[in-house]
């Protein structure tokens, strides 16, 4: 049993759908802030996701078609050349792209077979580890890190939201993508999956493999928690044809979203005060709140003066 939502800790949640051959997977909506929880009590089974090594070369597979949609959003936005992050980076794909396109590309993987197939295919630097516990030890800050698909295997959205926010930059931006659970698709699942219609389609000891769910609602929550702000929101889905549609009625079944790293506060205090400045209207009492402020930061950042 669940007695709080894993994202904002309410404990009004409802019994919202069961799942499997013997309806015994549960989830629970959370009434506060719209996440789907599954109870993790019930079982997970993070296995079935593995896949064997794809080519980026082989330009028709399904894994590569939809690595190119992800790109193709992300450079209209991106700007300048800079540095990515791939977070869960499967075929390295994306990484393959950017790269071509002069970006500096690096992964991660939880595994290091995936990793060496990459490095060895494509010459492309991949750190093996748990995103969750990774600490990015050498400091180093990207303009965008990627998160396909990954976020709704994660248990704890806030550290994972802070641990993308450890890896970028100020401003920088994070491309995530995740099922939608306003969907069309997860409409008509739902009811089928409670009214027991798709039972037979499971087996004995299968196990789901999302944590939580998400739909715009619950991830703005996540967002305002931790500091980012949303750039765009849209949804898709596999089936190209619908996703003009899609654009209009953002009912997709999976959602494609920007987000934006804010500005430490302190930060932004730091940055207004040396604008007023220049501006040369600087009070004595602004100045001595400026100077706390970056004593603050730099005892915090444990910086040398
Ligand atoms: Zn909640």
């Amino acid at each position: 049993m669940l007695h709080a939502c894993r994202l904002c800790g309410s404990n009004n949640l409802k019994l919202w759908m069961r799942e499997g051959r013997n309806r015994d997977l549960l989830y629970y909506r959370c009434r506060r802030c719209s996440l789907w929880n599954y109870d993790l009590d019930c079982g997970m089974d993070q296995a079935q996701y593995v896949e064997s090594y794809v080519s980026p070369e082989q330009v028709n597979h399904k894994t590569n078609k939809a690595i190119r949609a992800s790109w193709s959003f992300l450079r209209r936005h991106a700007g300048e050349p800079g540095s990515i992050m791939d977070i869960g980076c499967g075929n390295g794909g994306l990484l393959y792209l950017a790269r071509r396109e002069g970006w500096q590309v690096r992964g991660m993987e939880l595994t290091e077979k995936a990793a060496r197939d990459i490095a060895e295919d494509q010459g492309i630097e991949v750190i093996v580890g748990d995103f969750l516990e990774y600490e990015n030890p050498d400091n180093i800050e990207y303009d965008i890190v990627v998160l396909r698909h990954v976020l709704e295997h994660l248990p704890d959205p806030i550290l994972a939201m802070r641990r993308i926010a450890n890896l970028l930059k100020d401003n920088g931006l994070a491309l995530l993508e995740f099922p939608n659970t306003r969907s069309l698709n997860y409409a008509v699942k739902r009811l089928r999956k409670n009214r027991g219609l798709q039972r037979g389609k499971y087996a004995a000891d299968w196990r789901p493999g999302h944590c939580n769910e998400y739909c715009r609602r619950s991830f703005e929550y996540l967002l305002r928690e931790t500091d980012f702000e949303l750039v765009i929101w849209q949804t898709y889905s596999n089936k190209p044809m619908m996703n003009a549609v899609y654009r209009l009625f953002p009912i997709g079944s999976k959602a494609r979203v920007l987000v934006r790293k804010r500005q430490s506060r302190l930060r932004s205090e730091i940055d207004a005060g040396l604008d007023a400045l220049h501006r040369g209207d600087f009070s004595e009492m602004d100045k001595n709140e400026l100077l706390n402020a970056a004593d603050e930061i730099n005892s915090a950042s444990g910086a040398v003066r």
